[in-house]
């Protein structure tokens, strides 16, 4: 009957929740052990300055490598670490990493590099990041103007008031401040110039789009915007020479996929830097200088 198949649903549903539940728990405290045992990681990938082919700074990607799993990507349990608190300990980990390591490229001869971190928007309420920022600093001994911060839309959404003082107060301390996966949030042009973002970062779903008409002149718009606000732009997920040549068409600043690079371990990214590695000349603005 119904009311005997609906008694087989509900058995099914709590019965399943009760596995999710569990499931939950043992991922909880795997990701505790995570931070304890060090099984997080840090991936690198280059951000390439379009005038001059050259790699002008990282981007710091966070991954967990699971002991009998493997590498999980951040979208999987970054928001379980921001439910549960962990983001707290993950979020100072991967800043003071990434602060160290960017000293550590400065001085192995790459003095030039901005390293670029980021911060969610749960993170950016539950941290004091500006505090942690300045911590990061004097640890590693980067200078703030090194650092950048990526930032959603969203850290704006809730509690703007708070949101704004921290981002003053990162403005103080003299980090770059960068709009991340911009266009798919909520932002008006006010909101951009009030918070005085240094950067924008036009989000993958558009880049991906430029070779059709629409996507083309959206994009377009977003780079000219930028310029007006005088923010520099970053194309995110670049991965076809195509996109790599429209942008240049159009005179946006700096461009990060896979088309120069994936994200790499620490090693890898210093073979990368080491070598010099840089876009042919034919791809970007300015021709490399002769000697
Ligand atoms: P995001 O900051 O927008 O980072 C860009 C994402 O696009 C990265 O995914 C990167 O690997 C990927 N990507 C780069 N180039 C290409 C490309 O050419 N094609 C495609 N299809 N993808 C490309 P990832 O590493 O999985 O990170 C996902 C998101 O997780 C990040 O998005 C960021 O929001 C978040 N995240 C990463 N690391 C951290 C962290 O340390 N802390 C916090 N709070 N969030 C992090
Ligand atoms: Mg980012
Ligand atoms: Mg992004
Ligand atoms: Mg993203």
């Amino acid at each position: 009957s119904a009311k005997d198949s609906g008694r087989n649903c509900y058995q099914i549903y709590t019965c399943a929740m009760g596995v999710q539940v569990e499931e939950q728990a043992e991922l909880i405290n795997a990701l505790h052990q995570a931070i304890v045992q060090h099984e997080l990681e840090l991936y690198y990938q280059p951000k390439v300055d379009l005038g001059s082919g050259r790699v002008s700074g990282l981007e710091a990607l966070l991954r967990w490598r699971r002991p009998g799993i493997g590498l999980i990507p951040p979208d999987s349990f970054i928001p379980l670490a921001e439910e549960t608190g962990l983001i707290i300990p993950i979020g100072e980990w991967v800043l003071r990493t990434a602060c160290a390591q960017a000293k550590a490229w400065h001085d192995a001869g790459h003095p030039d590099l901005i390293m670029a971190v980021n911060v969610s928007a749960r993170q950016f309420r539950q941290q004091n990041v500006p505090q942690l920022v300045l911590s990061a600093l004097a640890e590693s001994g980067l200078a703030a103007r090194y650092l950048e911060l990526e930032l959603t839309e969203s850290v704006l959404m809730r509690d703007r008031e708070t949101a704004v003082k921290a981002l003053r107060q990162l403005k103080e301390i003299g980090v770059v401040l960068a709009l991340d996966d911009f266009g798919t949030g909520y932002s008006s042009l006010s909101y951009l110039k009030e918070f005085s973002f240094d950067v924008v970062k036009i989000d993958r779903s558009f880049i991906c789009d430029v070779t059709t008409d629409d996507g083309a002149s959206l994009a377009r718009s977003i780079i000219a915007m930028a310029e007006s606000l005088h923010m520099t732009t970053v194309a995110e997920g670049v991965e076809t020479e195509g996109q790599l040549n429209f942008l240049n068409t159009n005179r946006c600043d700096t461009m990060q996929g896979y088309y120069f690079s994936r994200p790499l371990p620490a090693n890898e990214m210093s073979a990368l830097l080491g070598a010099g590695t840089r876009l042919p000349a034919d791809s970007c603005r300015r021709a490399p200088m002769r000697h």
